[in-house]
């Protein structure tokens, strides 16, 4: 009897660093788990540029993709209003088309994933009789707040939130004031309530798929299994299956970039890039141009226009071109630095760069899947945190795995100055130091494709996901058949 393919859907949400890795656990699930894969993608109104490239860049023979229509939401969300609530926003109102896809499909899947704003859509699943699965494409102390959150005593939050107190998970490294995400301080507002309802519907899916592996986070790992730690509220089962990173593939866009970087010597140049939104202030802009003269180091910077009181800014209109940066440069700089730095605007192929030999070092806002991409491919951080959890990420990349360096300012609140720019630099990619950060950042390169390879601890986590997924098709093949 030939037994049928458990199929995968996957829901991302807006932004690129929600869908990159989504892409990435599709595609193992279906060549190296022998899986059937549909994943359905919330595009935002703008920015469609990125998407497209990514998409083509990718092979997409295996995986089923389905673009649901743009939802505009100009006239629903206000101007001024978050990008987690516009985000919110976008996925609450492509609800009814998810679902009329689903009801649509000959084969229906067996198991629906979504992410950290795809929590709502957990009642399709319910409705379809399909399996129903969180995947957090960041890492797990990030999940550890989330799973905890319902559990926190208001006492406690209201000590973390006003008196500035460390946040105590049990079983992991309490979180500091200063990195806590956005949402606690927030949390007389709506952002609050729809954070917990969001960890609550978690509370019920069948599993928690998470981009991180044994070997980077054993103890928090260990406490969200663990029944008298955070396993006494997170009680569906936890798979750690990176790292997902964005597979280089061959360029073709922007190839001067990386003809650029061919000319460069081994090591030599540090990427500088905010993620798919990160914006500065035109102040901070200038002494990070600045900096960078300063440290005399070669450079390779993703420039975008400043924003003013937005870390965020270029979110949803990364991909509108914007030419014309260098006009928020200190006079000069370009002619001044031409043999040693290549300014970027708005966009570049990042995984390709971060795998590039003459790459030694990222300056980066710490999203998850720069973080992944610069592990992955060896290359030592320089943390610079703006929004959402990349303040945890920056003290975990740090403090805990000693791959990165940080400035003591924190640079979505204040200026980090030239001096400390130059500084750190040159710690990364000339000073004795560095050369630490560096074997360290290699020993995790080496760790993470051990837990990717055939038998490693995140293909095997993979492996029992898909092992789930199989009994619950025969499960429902036998009720089907009335046995
Ligand atoms: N990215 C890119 N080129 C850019 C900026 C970003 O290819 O110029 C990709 C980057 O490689 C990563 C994703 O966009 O895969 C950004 O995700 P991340 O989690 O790092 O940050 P976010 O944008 O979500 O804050």
């Amino acid at each position: 009897m030939q037994i049928a393919k458990p199929h995968a859907a996957i829901l991302a949400s807006p932004g690129m660093g929600h869908l990159v890795p989504v892409l990435e656990l599709g595609k193992r699930l279906v060549t190296l788990h022998n899986l059937q894969v549909t994943i359905f993608i919330v595009a935002p109104a703008t920015s469609d540029e990125q998407l497209s490239q990514l998409l083509d860049s990718q092979n997409q023979d295996f995986l089923h993709i389905v673009l649901l229509p743009s939802v505009d939401v100009s006239g629903i969300a206000d101007a001024e209003a978050s990008i987690s609530t516009k985000i919110v926003i976008m996925m609450h109102q492509s609800l009814p088309l998810l679902r009329s896809a689903i009801s649509a499909m000959t084969i229906r899947p067996t198991a629906l994933i979504v992410d950290l704003f795809g929590t709502e859509a957990m009642a399709i699943a319910d409705e379809f009789e399909m399996l129903k699965y969180v995947f957090i494409a960041s890492n797990a102390w990030f999940f550890a707040v989330i799973a905890y959150a319902p559990e926190l005593d208001r006492k406690v939050l209201a000590e973390h939130v006003y008196q500035q107190q460390p946040l105590k998970l049990p079983g992991c490294t309490p979180i500091r004031f200063e990195d806590n995400l956005e949402v606690f301080p927030a949390f007389e507002n709506p952002m609050y309530d729809g954070f917990m309802h969001a960890s609550m519907e978690m509370a019920l899916a069948d599993g928690i798929i998470i981009n991180t592996w044994e070997d980077l986070e054993p103890k928090t790992l260990r406490a969200l299994r663990d029944s008298n730690l955070l396993g006494r509220v997170c009680k569906a089962p936890v798979y750690p299956v990176g790292p997902l990173a964005r597979s280089v593939q061959p360029p073709i866009w922007r190839k001067e970039v990386l003809d650029w970087l061919d000319k460069q010597p081994r090591e030599s140049v540090i990427y500088v890039s905010f993620g798919s939104g990160g914006t500065l202030s035109a102040k901070q802009m200038v002494e990070l141009a600045s900096g960078l003269e300063l440290s005399q180091q070669r450079f390779l910077w993703v420039v975008r226009p400043p924003f003013e009181n937005d870390v965020s800014g270029s979110f949803f209109s990364v991909g509108i071109n914007s030419s014309s940066v260098q006009e928020f440069l200190p006079d000069g700089f370009l002619t001044r630095t031409e043999n040693v730095g290549l300014v970027v605007p708005m966009w570049a192929p990042q995984a390709e760069i971060l795998g590039h030999q003459s790459v030694g070092g990222f300056l980066s806002h710490c999203g998850w899947n720069s973080t992944i991409e610069s592990i992955t491919n060896g290359v030592p951080i320089i943390a610079w945190p703006l929004y959402a959890e990349q303040k945890m990420n920056a003290t975990l990349l740090t403090e805990e795995l000693g791959v990165a360096v940080r400035s003591k300012e924190l640079p979505s609140e204040s200026i980090v100055e030239r001096h400390e720019i130059e500084m750190m630099v040159r710690k990364i990619m000339v000073d004795k130091e560095g050369h630490a950060t560096r074997n360290k950042v290699k020993e995790l390169k080496l760790s993470g494709e051990k837990a990717s390879s055939k038998g490693g601890s995140s293909y095997n986590s993979l492996s029992q996901l898909a092992n789930s997924f199989q009994s619950f098709l025969q499960t429902l093949e036998v009720k089907a058949k009335g046995g």
